[in-house]
């Protein structure tokens, strides 16, 4: 029915439908049947979509005569109109052609699209059957007019439905509706994008754990080689340890054999006592049980003094507990003078306040003391009896355990003094050299520090002697006595 129509004068004449590619179309509105939808349809025959094939789909809304006045503007190039428009206005005929004219029998008009059929009239279902029987007889009876419409029997409107669904609008719209292949095909460009991101994403996740997994490998091996570094190291600095409190034992031995001698020497003494008793006939039950209670007293003390030299030589890992330093004095000091025949006097001066705990292995801290008495006795010996004295002295300050061990022997000459804490470095003929610089490196594992210090002038000796100082961090006073935490930070001033 509709008719695309263009100015006869249009610079590049055009002719049939397919000359619209590229040009401005006026229609009426893109929902009009025959203002538009009956040439889009030729138009898609012809494989032109008008919403991307032409330069613009003008819509200028009814009356149709907008159309006419679009093209008289030169707002577009065609038109479309309703067939017969042109026949029944002869100033618009000698103005516009028909595009593609053709024409259908019995039908007076030029047309670009087949004829389809029109309106239909059909009756509502509460229309009375006798008014409806009326105006289709009233309708039927109307006469044909000029352009050759005229009122019939109801006409077949599969060709509205066939353009309708190869249009894909109006009942066939859902066709329209974007299945997945339409949508890759319409968007393929984001999609391809989209899948080389999901692509690079996966590659980029596999490569990352895969590095991941390479690296936690890698570090695991390097943790285990270190941790069996550590254990090794451990080892040497305890075999180390061991063989020091040996050496210490060792030089020691021989007053040790002389402690023992006089458990053993008052054993022998009461054991011949019982048995001169026994050969007199004077053997009383009282006399058996008095030598027998001391033959065992006797015995208990040897015990004793073996079973410390038997803990502080035996072969141990090291072992941290929350411990009061004075113990680890008293513990150290009855040590050393057991090991000793003419043990020196030992003075201690305890400034520390109630409940102070250093964080120690008790045996590593005694084993500095020790060595320290060793020290101060082996400098000290050879001087007047007076002089052979050593005074012990513990003190804090700033949360920090100082112990200092004070002789008043040959003191230390400026070359020793910048060697002391070397290993091997030893001014005794049958020293080792090992003491002191075993003792460092406990207190730094301790988080302290073990130096020379300058002794201070006594009233009776003036500034004579060495002095050294064992600084250790002492546990926080908050912390509960069972779980003083490992100290951090700074080693001890
Ligand atoms: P060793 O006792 O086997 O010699 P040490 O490492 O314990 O090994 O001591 C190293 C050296 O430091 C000693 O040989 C001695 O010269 C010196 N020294 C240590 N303590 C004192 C002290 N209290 N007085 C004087 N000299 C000391």
């Amino acid at each position: 029915m509709p008719a695309a129509a263009v100015p006869p004068s249009a610079p590049c004449p055009l002719r049939t439908l397919e000359d619209l590619r590229g040009r401005r179309l006026a229609i009426v509105g893109r929902g009009g049947f025959g203002g538009f939808q009956l040439v889009w349809g030729e138009l898609d025959a012809l494989g032109i979509e008008p919403e991307s094939d032409l330069a613009e789909l003008r819509e200028v809304g009814f009356p149709m005569q907008g159309v006419v006045d679009a093209l008289d503007a030169g707002l577009a190039d065609a038109g479309v109109i309703r067939s017969c428009l042109l026949e029944e206005r002869p100033e618009w005929a000698a103005r516009f052609r028909v595009l593609s004219p053709r024409t259908e029998s019995g039908f007076p008009c030029a047309t670009s699209t087949p004829l389809y059929p029109d309106w239909p009239l059909a009756a509502l279902r509460t229309t009375p059957p006798e008014l409806s029987r009326a105006v289709a007889i009233a309708l039927l009876g109307m006469r044909q007019e000029h352009d050759g419409l005229a009122w019939a029997v109801p006409a077949d409107y599969q060709p509205v439905h066939e353009l309708f669904r190869r249009l894909e609008i109006g009942p066939y719209a859902y066709l329209r509706a974007p299945t997945l292949m339409v949508l890759a095909e319409r968007y393929w460009p984001w999609v391809a994008g989209f899948a080389l991101l999901i692509v690079g994403w996966i590659f980029y996740t596999v490569r990352v754990e895969h590095l991941v997994q390479t690296r936690t490998a890698a570090l695991r091996e390097a943790l285990a080689a270190r941790e069996a570094m550590e254990a090794r190291m451990r080892g040497a600095q305890e075999q180390a340890e061991h063989m020091s409190r040996l050496s210490v034992l060792g030089e020691l031995s021989g007053t040790l054999a002389h402690e023992l001698n006089q458990p053993l020497a008052a054993v022998v003494n009461y054991a011949n006592s019982l048995v001169r008793r026994a050969d007199n006939q004077r053997l009383t039950e009282a006399a058996v049980r008095e030598a027998a209670a001391e033959i065992a007293g006797q015995a208990e003390r040897a015990a004793g003094i073996l079973g410390r030299i038997r803990a502080f030589a035996r072969k141990r890992t090291t072992s941290r507990e929350p411990v009061a330093p004075r113990e680890l004095v008293d513990e150290a000091v009855p040590l050393f003078r057991g090991m000793l025949a003419h043990a020196p006097e030992i003075g201690i001066d305890d400034t520390l306040p109630a409940g102070a705990l250093i964080d120690a292995d008790r045996l590593q801290i005694q084993q500095v003391l020790l060595n320290l008495l060793k020290n101060a006795w082996d400098a000290s010996r050879e001087q007047p009896f007076e002089r052979q004295r050593i005074d012990i002295r513990l003190d804090e300050d700033g949360g920090n355990l100082h112990i200092a061990v004070r002789d008043y022997g040959s003191g230390l000459d400026p070359a020793a003094r910048e060697r002391l804490f070397e290993s091997f470095f030893t001014t005794k003929a049958d020293g080792l050299g090992l003491g002191l610089s075993i003792c460092r490196s406990i207190a730094e594992a301790h988080g302290g520090r073990l130096a020379a210090g300058s002794p201070d002038a006594s009233p009776r000796f003036g500034a004579v002697g060495a002095v050294f100082v064992l600084s250790l961090p002492l546990c926080p006073s908050a912390a509960p006595s069972t779980q003083c935490p490992a100290q951090t930070g700074a080693p001890a001033a």
